[in-house]
């Protein structure tokens, strides 16, 4: 099943849009130039792991700040990375994230809800796909999850709209 990675990631934004607007979070796409970017990858699935990664970025980033989804495309795969530039994960507890019920500060999860079950399933669903996810963390600078899809697809958008317009009137 094909699945517009992009779309989804943009939908998923707009369903997050009132907790990221309650800490000031801004979401993004990069690169900007694209518009759509399809994947080998079930739909429902992928729906799943982005609303999971793209909500922690959000719950556990700092408060007015960035969550970035980027996108890198090779000739077969595409390189799907959640970004968020807030406290990070302490080194000693990187390793232990995927686990069931794992959760860093307890305080401060707790006081953001959740089960710790977010990312067990997140890398269950990723594993599933026949690959694998990758989580790079420093503190105070944010944390990155990355993981990668085969790729199906990839559309930008025209330069501007002007050249097209006037494209289409010669
Ligand atoms: P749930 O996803 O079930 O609602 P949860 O978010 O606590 O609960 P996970 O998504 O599995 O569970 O995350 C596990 C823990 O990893 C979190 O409680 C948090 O401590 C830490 N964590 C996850 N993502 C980030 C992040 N982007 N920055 C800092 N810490 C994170
Ligand atoms: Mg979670």
């Amino acid at each position: 099943e094909a699945v517009d990675i992009l779309q989804l990631s943009l939908n998923i934004f707009g369903r997050l849009e009132n907790i990221a607007e309650d800490r000031n979070v801004t979401l993004k796409v990069k690169p900007d130039d694209l518009s759509e970017v399809w994947v080998k990858a079930d739909q429902d699935r992928m729906q799943q792991v982005m609303l999971n990664l793209i909500e922690n970025a959000i719950k556990y980033g700092n408060d007015g700040g960035k969550v970035i989804v980027h996108f890198n495309s090779g000739k077969k795969y595409v390189e799907i990375s959640v970004r968020d530039n807030g406290p990070g994960i302490p080194p000693e507890h990187l390793t232990r994230i995927f686990e069931r019920f794992y959760r860093v500060d307890k305080s401060r999860s707790k006081e953001r809800g959740g089960t710790g079950l977010g990312l067990a399933i997140v890398k269950h669903i990723i594993n599933a796909h026949g690959t694998k996810i990758a989580v790079m963390s420093k503190p105070d600078k944010g944390t990155t999850f990355t993981f990668k899809l085969e790729k199906v697809f990839q559309g930008a958008h025209p330069e501007n709209e002007e050249s097209l317009t006037s494209q289409a009137s010669l």
